[in-house]
């Protein structure tokens, strides 16, 4: 029964006449459908019809109002996949007058988040996708708070995840197929359609052979704080909290309590030899190894086990997604299958490498032909090959290495990755091994500051002719404004000068605030010069603003 709407909160007919007088009013922020996200009072939903609806009045608002630019291709996503000609948004339009010849409708009190998930079988889509730009979509709006109310309009059901879609508010999120019921007309009172694409790492290749977004706007802070919210609505208590409470030496006790957590899949792309593989890390690392499985156990214990982890062993699958529950410091090592080229499907690998995310990544891949399980017998989305050509099949199975392809039914990368694997232990060792050389401490030293420097205060410029063809150039400054709250451990300041009219420039890093140039300097030209200060070698701060000096 937590599905009814209750009616008992607004008033109906105040509601009404509000709807009749004022239609609907929507306005957006981003300039193209790839990047908007639109608020709505009283958007309304025509279950007979499957659309949505605004009702134009007099005082009804548009923002953007695009005309019919609004088909081309559509007003926005609907899902955090970028432009996928499936998961548009658009609204039919009726004038507001058009109500008096409609079912009356049943008006929704709550604030409303309308979006598609794009996969909710699948718990790295569901992530990656749903959960977390869902989370941040509703931080940005401070009214789509704990008592928002979501509603998934992909058209799915439930789906094995759904326990996790419900720990984003404490309302029951609504399917579209649940929409019916509550009549043939509905209107949110307050509502939002879309979703934040910021969060998102990875491109699935649908365009172009997946990877990496373009442009990362999401660092590892945003995603453990996600991961931190998730874990307390779970009820799982954090293993650097209780390392915390406990007061233990790290060295003495935490030490002793490490252990390994061993990823398992139970029906496709297998670890064909998981026991003798458990063995040989307990051996190797001298820790406890412990495995996990989505199909085994709750999803809630499996984050408590994964929180706690030293190392995360997995075969490449959505599962690794639980990797951004790992502690900081923690291994993340990815199996790929043979003919799969680690370098090609890093989803995890991206996760993993985030800055701030301070987790340390490592890939194996099976290159012996002798150890791997083909399914050729098997449907074609479980990689099955025996409905193509002969001649293709005796291509697929010659090939040792899966081509770069675009996503989703390219046979040769299903047939690929649904193999089984036995892992070659003395292999595996070795990569684990070498790619643990390079595992920086984060135990040890603490997480990097992220604080950029302030612009440069009180930029000036002093000239001098010498001779002729001699000048020099002084440029002085004060240091930012926030460098005294701060401890920094090298300071440094960058100074850019240019020749008026000319496309090049000189830079200098200085470690003092002031300097004199007298190379290059010419006299009677006019020289623009920038200043900005640099916080350990990598954290730039803002130039001040140009300086023009003539000498
Ligand atoms: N899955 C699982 N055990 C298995 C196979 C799959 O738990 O033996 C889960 C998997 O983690 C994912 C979903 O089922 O959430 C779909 O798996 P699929 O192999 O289609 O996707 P992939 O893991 O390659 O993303």
């Amino acid at each position: 029964q937590s599905q009814e709407v209750s009616q008992a909160h607004i008033d109906y007919h105040v509601a009404l006449q509000a709807l009749q007088e004022h239609g609907t009013r929507m306005v957006c922020t981003g300039k193209m459908h790839t990047d908007r996200i639109c608020r709505f009072d009283y958007l309304c939903y025509c279950s007979e019809a499957e659309e949505f609806v605004f009702f134009h009045s007099n005082s009804s608002v548009m923002l953007p109002n695009l005309g019919s630019r609004r088909f081309q291709p559509a007003l926005l996503d609907l899902s955090s996949v970028e432009d996928h000609n499936t998961q548009y948004f658009n609204f039919l339009e009726l004038p507001a007058a058009a109500l008096k010849f409609m079912p009356k409708p049943v008006f929704v009190p709550d604030v409303t988040l309308i979006l598609n998930r794009f996969n909710p079988d699948n718990l790295m889509h569901v992530f990656h996708d749903d959960l977390i730009p869902a989370f941040y979509t509703m931080m940005q709006y401070s009214d789509l708070d704990d008592e928002a109310r979501l509603v998934f309009m992909e058209g799915w059901g439930e789906g094995p995840h759904f326990d996790l879609y419900r720990l984003l508010s404490s309302k029951q999120p609504l399917l579209k197929e649940q929409l019916k019921n509550f009549g043939k007309l509905m209107c949110f009172t307050k509502s939002y359609v879309g979703l934040s694409k910021m969060t998102t790492w990875y491109q699935y290749g649908f365009v172009q052979p997946q990877g990496p977004k373009a442009n990362m706007l999401v660092s590892g802070n945003e995603i453990r704080q996600f991961a931190r919210v998730l874990m307390d609505k779970m009820n799982i208590t954090r293993v650097e909290e209780m390392e915390k409470d406990g007061g233990s030496s790290e060295d003495e006790k935490g030490r002793k309590d490490e252990y390994i957590v061993l990823f398992s899949r139970s029906t496709t792309r297998l670890i064909l030899n998981e026991a003798e593989l458990i063995m040989a890390l307990a051996q190797e690392f001298q820790m406890r190894v412990v495995t996990v499985s989505l199909d085994e156990q709750s999803f809630p214990s499996t984050v408590q086990v994964i929180s706690g982890a030293s190392m995360l062993i997995s075969m490449h699958g959505a599962q690794l997604i639980t990797s951004l529950f790992l502690p900081r410091g923690a291994v993340v090592v990815e199996l790929f299958p043979f003919a799969v080229n680690p370098e090609q499907y890093t989803p995890y690998k991206t996760l993993a490498t985030l800055p701030g995310m301070d987790l340390h990544y490592v890939s194996w891949r099976n290159t012996k032909e002798e150890n791997t399980i083909t399914h050729p017998d098997k449907p074609w989305d479980q990689g099955g090959i025996t409905h193509l050509e002969k001649e293709e099949q005796e291509r697929i199975l010659a090939s040792k290495d899966v081509p770069r392809h675009l996503c989703c039914r390219n046979p040769e990368w299903l047939f690929r990755i649904y193999q089984d694997t036995l892992v070659d232990i003395p292999s595996f060792l070795e990569v684990l091994k070498e790619g643990m050389k390079t595992k920086p401490s984060v135990r040890r030293s603490k997480p990097a500051s992220t604080v950029h420097p302030g612009r440069v205060r009180e930029p000036q410029c002093q000239t001098s002719v010498q001779t002729t063809n001699e000048a020099k150039l002084t440029v002085s400054w004060q240091i930012p404004w926030n460098l005294k709250y701060l401890k920094v451990r090298e300071l440094k300041y960058e100074v850019w000068i240019q020749e008026q009219g000319e496309n090049t420039y000189m830079p200098y890093i200085l470690p003092q605030q002031n300097y004199t140039f007298s190379e290059n300097i010419k006299p009677f030209t006019t020289y623009l010069v920038w200043v900005r200060c640099i916080f350990n070698k990598n954290l730039l701060g803002p130039f001040a603003d140009v300086l023009m000096c003539r000498t």
